[in-house]
């Protein structure tokens, strides 16, 4: 004889029926087949219990002195803690009207006494699965609406971003370049044609960097095929902090490159992890003033590298952490509102990380500085 499969997941029912010697027999039966039963032996006492600890399904009687199964059933569909626990009837009624009754009032299975503990197994482990169904049908949809809501934000910003960071630079160019389609070029009108020429080059220059910085996010995300290879992660420092060590020493910041000691060799595609620790060097080279430090320094531990650009910079509050590897996201506060950037430079870099399979994250402090930690593995999964 095959029997009826345990529960499935740890399941709690609540078994309620004025029969001690029935309620006692299900949940032995019940029990045995790893189940958490509660028991109530009347409607009030069934509608308490199901209110405090929610079982996933009720075994309901309905004959019972007081208050009847279709009326504790009633009350628990009335009641929004309790609307969605199924509830299965097994009730001695056996008459055409009482099952459609108790379908009316909101039951989801009708047993009929005398029953056999196989069939009462099996549809509670049906009415279960079902449940179980529901719940991850409902985490899928919650999943989906998380989903929605971040592409539904993204867009704004994109749509934000677009209409003001484009646009803005764009007059600026269109006004510098009609003015000097006027001007006649005399000595007296040099000064104010170098100054066009530098707002042209300079906006530019910004649109430039944007587009570029939006199609490289876009490739990363999506379409990059990434050409994994052995590399020395110490040579890969040195040669991105190579390009900034001028630019350093002219801001007044010094910058360091500690390699990870003895063999560093790591696999990854070279270009997109410069890529992305230059833009960490750049923003530490922006968010710190003169006089600061940057410190760069990568060490392999347990089969992972791990690469750190630490400054001693403006900090980001506690509050905007979270969010600046969202793209377009800028932190807005006094110490930074020169400070010119697109918003997705930690995104792109955020991208390339986790298509080599790694992760990053920040420690930061305002006015003491911030880590930023690249975690890889040093062999790829790609
Ligand atoms: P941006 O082009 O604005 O620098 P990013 O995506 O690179 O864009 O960085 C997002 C935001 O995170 C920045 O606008 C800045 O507010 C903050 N940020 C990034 N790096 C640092 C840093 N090293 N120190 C302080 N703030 C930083």
């Amino acid at each position: 004889m095959t029997q009826p499969p345990a529960a499935e997941f740890q399941a709690d029912v609540l078994v309620v029926d004025d029969n001690q010697a029935n309620l006692r027999l299900l949940t032995d039966v019940l029990a045995s087949r790893d189940y958490q039963v509660y028991e109530a032996l009347n409607g009030p006492e069934a509608l308490r219990i199901a209110q405090s600890s929610r079982p996933d399904l009720v075994l309901l009687d309905i004959s019972m002195p007081g208050m009847d199964g279709f009326q504790v059933c009633e009350r628990l569909k009335a009641d929004a803690r309790t609307r969605d626990i199924p509830v299965i009837f097994i009730s001695a009624l056996s008459d055409t009207d009482d099952v459609v009754r108790g379908f009316e009032v909101g039951g989801v299975d009708y047993i009929t006494k005398p029953f056999k503990f196989r069939e009462v197994l099996a549809r509670i482990a049906n009415q279960l699965t079902l449940v179980r169904q529901r719940q991850e049908i409902e985490a899928l949809r919650r999943q989906d609406r998380q989903t929605f809501e971040s592409l539904s934000h993204m867009k704004n910003e994109f749509i934000r971003m677009a209409t003001h960071d484009l646009r803005n630079p764009l007059n600026v160019i269109l006004g510098y370049a009609s003015m000097l389609e006027r001007l006649t070029v005399t000595e007296e009108h040099r000064a104010l044609m170098d100054e066009a020429l530098q707002a042209i080059n300079g906006n530019v220059a910004k649109m430039r960097k944007l587009v570029t910085d939006m199609l490289d996010l876009a490739q990363v995300e999506t379409s990059w095929q990434f050409k994994p290879a052995s590399v020395s992660l110490g040579s890969l420092l040195e040669k991105v902090a190579g390009n900034y060590h001028l630019i350093a020493e002219q801001k007044g910041v010094t910058l360091t490159v500690t390699p990870p000691a003895g063999d560093s060799t790591i696999v990854a595609d070279a270009n997109a992890i410069i890529r992305a620790v230059d833009n960490l060097v750049v923003n530490a080279l922006k968010y710190t003033p003169a006089g600061g430090r940057i410190a760069v320094r990568a060490k392999l531990r347990d089969q992972h590298a791990i690469i750190q650009i630490g400054d001693s910079g403006i900090g980001i509050p506690p509050e905007d952490v979270s969010r600046v590897f969202d793209a377009f996201y800028r932190v807005k506060q006094a110490s930074n509102p020169d400070i010119e950037g697109t918003g997705l430079g930690l995104s792109i870099v955020k991208a390339v990380v986790e298509r080599h399979g790694g992760h990053i994250d920040v420690r930061s402090k305002v006015g003491v500085g911030s880590v930023f930690s690249i975690v890889l593995p040093c062999g790829l999964r790609s």
